[in-house]
């Protein structure tokens, strides 16, 4: 945290993707208040831990002001050993619930856009009428799944992999969609970018990745900021009212 605040990071998002961690993402937010909201969730690793009682426990804990979103959540076709018809109806339910208490989404969607967006239409037949209604983060479809998200009012949250040599399909989509639905993030510790793959990425690489977004639209480093910080500081209500002092 100390590295990423050394270069520039002012806000981060900490994600849980399960209840056996939901308590340390709350203690890492009330440890810093102003510097750290918590995302709780259930990744869709976890779909099958799904159970009404846990359903009940994230309503109530989202509301909770450390809490700045629901995720992650969502399909995973690629590394998930839970069968998709169990994701499915999971991810459907906490989407719902992240519609219900108007707490934005954090998505994980691994391979699985073609499942992923006739939920999304069903939940959510229009955009919002202002601001996101989550991200997809790291997102990794082409440019008419980043075309329909856009539409419907979603960001798109961009990691290492735009760095990656190979991945001009990716930079070509989020080019396409343009700076003002994309946010900056790092997935750490996975996704590392081009100059650290291999090594435990962390939050402090978000400089590289605004580097290659700033390449990507033929804008400065600061633009990438200024635009990608008021989108996060947009979807996640990253004010600093209602936090707990
Ligand atoms: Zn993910």
């Amino acid at each position: 945290m100390s590295r990423a605040e050394s270069l520039g990071v002012r806000r981060l998002v900490e994600i849980a993707d399960g209840p056996q961690e939901w308590a340390q993402a709350l203690s890492l937010s009330r440890a810093r208040p102003r510097f750290v909201r918590a995302a709780l969730g259930l990744h869709p690793y976890h779909a099958d831990q799904f159970s009404e009682e846990l359903f009940s426990a994230l309503s109530k804990k989202t509301l909770l002001p450390e809490v700045a979103a629901i995720g992650e959540i969502g399909l995973d076709y690629a590394k998930s050993s839970i069968a998709a018809d169990i994701q499915r109806p999971v991810f459907e339910r906490l989407l719902s619930l992240s519609k219900s208490l108007k707490k934005p989404c954090v998505i994980h969607c691994r391979e699985a856009y073609q499942d992923m967006i006739p939920i999304i239409e069903k939940i959510y037949p229009h955009p919002p009428e202002s601001g996101f209604w989550g991200v997809v983060h790291c997102f990794s479809g082409g440019s008419p799944e980043a075309a329909f998200l856009k539409e419907k009012g979603f960001a798109l949250g961009v990691d290492g992999p735009v760095t990656y040599p190979k991945n001009n399909a990716l930079r070509e989509a989020l080019r396409l969609a343009g700076l003002e639905c994309l946010v900056l993030e790092t997935d750490s510790p996975y996704l590392p970018p081009q100059s650290s793959r291999g090594k435990r990425n962390e939050p402090s690489a978000i400089p590289e990745i605004a580097a290659k977004v700033a390449d990507l639209f033929c804008v400065s480093i600061s633009h990438v900021a200024e635009m990608t910080t008021r989108n996060a500081v947009t979807l996640f209500s990253l004010t600093d009212q209602g936090v707990v002092k």
